[in-house]
């Protein structure tokens, strides 16, 4: 086996990389989970906006579901909050808005983009083939969804094609994933891709700028890594993304235990 076949092994990978035609039904799965473009943006589901017509509050939470502001939310009023809110254009043609999912006393945090269209669908982040190379990713380091890890997005509603959420958008939606963080308690964020490392740490850089290096947000160490899908398409940075996880294991390890979060 040489290095490469190693780290692809490593990762639990090796069948995705072989660059193959899906089948005809897989092909449109694939593009919505942004592995490769979709040819348009054909959603229709211009759902009942929960909260349609209200007043949005400075928080984007529609005037109705802020009894409490989102930065004070427990994590059932923030579900809700995320549900009604109709804060940027993304509400208009979401199914769901998608919060989060996993050990709310996690103390790995895993940050993506936004909902694709799986994720839209079924309520839930990474579960589309973005989502099984993240899983594999984290087996690969010994982590499972939902066991020590959750997995949230910079944006809680779907962009439409699966486009990068714009930095307003992530704006508007930053209450909710700071309250998520602040409730979190993560000990270490990894940040996959550019979209959630700019929303975190408020740069603009290249990816590669921010990898291999530990950064913080808000006194959390925080690892920049590629994101999924972008190595669905980009087999030679796997190896890079290999490195980041050891990185990210590595510091993890390096912090002092704390009392009532498991190793
Ligand atoms: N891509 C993301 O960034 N998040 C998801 O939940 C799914 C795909």
């Amino acid at each position: 086996m040489n290095r490469r076949e190693e780290v692809l092994a490593e990762l639990g990978l090796g069948p995705i990389w072989r660059l193959r035609t899906p089948p005809v039904g897989e092909q449109k799965a694939v593009a919505e989970a942004g592995a490769v473009e979709p040819p348009d943006d054909t959603v229709t589901t211009e759902q009942s906006v929960t909260a349609g017509g209200e007043d949005i509050t400075e928080s984007g939470v529609p005037d109705s579901a802020e009894a409490v502001p989102v930065s004070d939310m427990g994590w059932s009023e923030l579900r809700r909050a995320t549900a009604a809110c109709t804060a940027c254009e993304l509400h208009r043609r979401r199914k769901q808005a998608v919060l989060g999912v996993g050990d709310e006393q996690a103390d790995w945090l895993i940050i993506g983009e936004g909902p694709g269209a799986e994720e839209d669908s079924r309520g839930e982040p990474f579960v589309g083939p973005a989502g099984k190379l993240l899983d594999n990713m984290l087996r690969s380091v010994g982590l499972a969804r939902g066991e020590n890890v959750y997995i949230a997005n910079v944006v809680k509603c779907r962009p439409p094609g699966n486009r990068t959420p714009s930095p307003e958008e992530a704006q508007t939606c930053a209450p909710f994933l700071d309250r998520q963080i602040e409730l979190l308690e993560p000990r270490l964020i990894v940040a996959l891709g550019k979209a959630a490392a700019h929303r975190l740490l408020g740069t603009d850089g290249t990816l590669a700028s921010m990898r291999s290096s530990v950064h913080e947000y808000r006194g959390i160490p925080l690892i920049v890594t590629y994101h999924p899908a972008y190595l669905l398409r980009n087999m030679p940075d796997k190896s890079k993304a290999w490195e980041d996880l050891c990185l990210a294991v590595e510091t993890m390890s390096a912090l002092a235990p704390e009392e009532g979060h498991s190793a």
